[in-house]
């Protein structure tokens, strides 16, 4: 007797169809598996058996061969075992499947319960790209596919609940609407006084995607405003929503899991494993800069990062994603995110702030200022000196713009990006290539001069010259000038302290 069943296979983010194929032949009792698998796959040997008998059900006392089709690629995960159980169960006859493409995920407990699944979504997502008709799931993976809104995606409980939800399909009833809070501000910029600087810092960053670095003393609030930099970015699509999704579900161990519906911001502490920043372990699972994806990556005190933790973050900037391979493995998770790095000034904090006494030695500071200059500098564009509140405006209340009316403007900055790179292969002033700045970052006679003197009289690299026309282009589009002016660009200069100084 033979029968055939569908589920996924998972590798990172991507998935693919796998056919489980049972057949059922006379002799000694024996589960035999082909296919590829890893050792967690074959343990369904000890939990098909008990799973199926312990739900009342009959399990042949034959000779039973289980394949996993294609067998080119690795399969790993626990949740084939509904599927393989369900195929045994059509081989013997226990159940007669009339739906035409069905696919099953769930792991199976000894009593015959269907349980939780990690990264169930990016599975379900390809299922429903596949045309699959009907979709069975775990009831405790549901939360994390409400969101679908799809009636072909099915909770099921244990294995009797399923085989009465297959043979009776009027049980099947659509599936709810979840309800949830859309984008709902509760940081606004607007609670913050003073610190007008850094918040015109984190308007230019979102507005056209630059990297940041802050550089100020404790207590300047840096963190504060950071946290803030979600609610005055862009709205996330709908296809972003599932990719952040998709990987907060092969991230996450809850099983009553929230929707992610806003940019993510995320503070890894500077003494995470690279393992923990950068994704990798014996499930290759994604780190902070994947859960980051789209939103904000909040690197405190980053000096004390490892350096190899920093080295690493390089490559992910300019790729935009995480390619980890292990001996167990691989996955390859997006990490497009906005990095705010943030640093005291000297080791004690105070060196050159205001109202501040620096404790430091010339050779402490100087050795930091080394350090600062590490590799990541170069990928980050804007670089910001912090001060710390001031006393009377902290005292006369004068509070900033709210959240939003600074989104506003950066979507007004945002929709000029869109229309001026709509033939191009990248979407924001801060990924212009530098072969093409001079055409699309005009500078009439008088600007040009007046960058020119600024580069020779502070000796500036070529790249240095090109990080300040990218912001100074984003300056321009906020305030709605065609070209850069020279005012675009003296402003850019007093975010870009590491040059001028
Ligand atoms: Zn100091």
């Amino acid at each position: 007797m033979f029968s055939k069943t569908y589920t996924f296979n998972r590798l990172g983010m991507l998935s693919n169809v796998i056919e489980v194929e049972v057949d059922i032949k006379k002799g000694l009792p024996k589960i035999l598996f082909t296919g590829l698998l890893s050792q967690e796959v074959k343990e369904a040997r000890e939990r098909l058996r008990p799973a199926i008998t312990n739900s009342g059900l009959d399990f042949p006392m034959s000779r039973i061969t289980i394949n996993l089709a294609p067998a080119e690629t690795i399969k790993s995960g626990t949740h084939f075992d509904l599927a393989m159980a369900i195929a045994v169960l059509k081989a013997n006859g226990t159940i007669t499947e009339t739906f035409k493409k069905t696919a099953y995920f769930g792991e199976l407990n000894l009593g015959g319960e269907i349980k939780w699944i990690r990264g169930i979504l990016p599975m379900v997502i390809e299922a429903l790209n596949e045309g699959f008709e009907h979709i069975f799931v775990p009831q405790e993976n549901y939360n994390e596919l409400k969101f679908l809104k799809e009636y072909k995606i099915i909770p099921v409980r244990t294995i009797n609940d399923l085989i009465d939800k297959i043979h009776y399909p009027e049980l099947v009833t659509e599936s709810s609407d979840m309800n949830f809070l859309f984008n709902k501000l509760t940081l606004n910029y607007n609670d913050i006084m003073g610190q007008e600087e850094m918040i015109n810092a984190f308007k230019i960053a979102a507005s056209g995607h630059h990297h940041m670095l802050l550089i100020g003393p404790p207590g300047s609030g840096k963190t504060m405003a950071a946290s803030r930099l979600p609610g005055i970015m862009p709205d996330l699509t709908e296809e972003e929503i599932l990719e952040i999704n998709k990987i907060f579900s092969i991230f996450s161990l809850t099983t009553n899991k929230e929707w992610i519906i806003s940019r993510t911001f995320r503070t890894p502490h500077n003494s995470s494993s690279t393992r923990a920043l950068i994704g990798g372990g014996i499930k290759i699972l994604p780190g902070e800069v994947s859960l980051a994806h789209k939103g904000i990556l909040f690197l405190d005190e980053f000096l004390e990062f490892r350096i190899d933790a920093l080295q690493s973050l390089r490559t992910i900037i300019e790729k935009k994603e995480v390619h980890i391979s292990l001996r167990n493995g691989f996955a390859v998770y997006p990490a497009d995110f906005l990095l705010v790095a943030a640093a005291n000034p000297c080791p004690c904090g105070y060196y050159n702030t205001k109202g501040g006494i620096c404790s430091c030695s010339l050779i402490d500071i100087k050795r930091y200022k080394r350090k600062l200059k590490n590799p990541l500098l170069d990928r980050i564009d804007l670089q910001v000196k912090v001060e710390r509140v001031n006393y009377k405006k902290l005292i006369n209340g004068l509070h900033n713009k709210s959240s939003e009316e600074i989104k506003k403007e950066v979507l007004n900055a945002r929709n000029i990006q869109i229309e001026r790179f709509k033939n191009e292969k990248f979407k924001l002033n801060s990924e212009i290539p530098s072969e093409k700045l001079s055409y699309y970052c005009n500078l009439q006679k008088e600007t040009n001069d007046y960058l020119e003197n600024i580069m020779e009289s502070n000796l500036l690299t070529a790249r240095a010259c090109h990080k300040i026309i990218r912001i100074s282009r984003t300056i321009a589009d906020l305030k709605n000038h065609n070209d850069i002016e020279t005012e675009d660009i003296a402003e850019c200069i007093k975010y870009r302290i590491y040059d001028i100084e």
